[in-house]
């Protein structure tokens, strides 16, 4: 398993305020952003954990990675053409859970909770290059256990079981509901792909507030088979 202990993001104060998506923004909020920014910029340490394996075997519903069985059609169809896959888990890290902000400060706990998703996702960002680079790919996408009904979040344990011990290389916790602590974690199975495939666009959900991409209707007969 390679492990990435340092992953570099960059995340300034402008980044922040337009992320609040407010319309006026008074100096009292820009202080409390500068100062949970400051807070938490001076300890993150995004890491992430990957792997490259050859696919042992692949059929319409299942995908064997080193004599794990995944289970999904969506997962199958992705990866068969391509050889190999490179599960990961990638972390904004468990030092910021650490930072103090009052409880009962219902403003900064919110802006603490942004920034560390702005951390996850600026080293999300950095780990895909250094990824691509490492594994020789130019263009790659990925899957997540849980992201579609296709491939239930239950699947998260053989993924872990396929990198080994995360949790002793960058501290992230598989708990028995399947959920990453902590929170601020994402993982899943990286593939070589000739498009941006994301799950968002076979995802029939309506107002999700984490949607990356619009849903594709021609994508999803294309790969369920049904029209909607
Ligand atoms: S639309 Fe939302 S629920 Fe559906 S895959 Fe995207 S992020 Fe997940």
């Amino acid at each position: 398993m390679e492990v990435l202990k340092n992953l570099p993001y960059e995340l300034t104060i402008d980044v922040v305020i337009t992320e609040l998506k407010m319309r006026h923004i008074s100096s009292q909020i820009k202080e409390i952003v500068k100062d949970v920014l400051k807070k938490a910029t001076d300890i993150a340490r995004p890491k992430a954990v990957y792997e490259q394996f050859y696919i042992d075997e692949i059929s319409e519903n299942r995908v064997v990675v080193n004599g794990i069985e995944f289970k999904s059609h969506i997962l199958s169809k992705n990866v068969e053409n391509v050889g190999k896959v490179f599960p990961y888990v990638v972390t904004a890290g468990q030092e910021l859970e650490k930072i103090d902000v009052d409880e009962g400060d219902m403003f900064s706990s919110y802006i603490l909770d942004l920034i560390k998703e702005l951390i996850l996702s600026k080293a999300r960002e950095s780990f895909e290059k250094i990824l691509f680079k490492n594994v020789n790919i130019e263009k790659g996408s990925y899957m997540s256990p849980g992201s579609l009904n296709d491939w239930p979040i239950s699947e998260q344990k053989k993924l872990f079981d396929l990198l080994g011990d995360v949790e002793k290389a960058i501290g992230v916790k598989l708990l028995p509901t399947f959920i990453m602590e902590p929170a601020k974690t994402v993982s899943g199975i990286y593939f070589p792909a000739e498009f941006d495939f994301d799950s968002c666009m076979l995802c029939l959900r309506e107002n999700c507030p984490s949607r990356k991409a619009a849903f594709n209707p021609a994508l999803y007969k294309e790969y369920t088979g049904k029209k909607v």
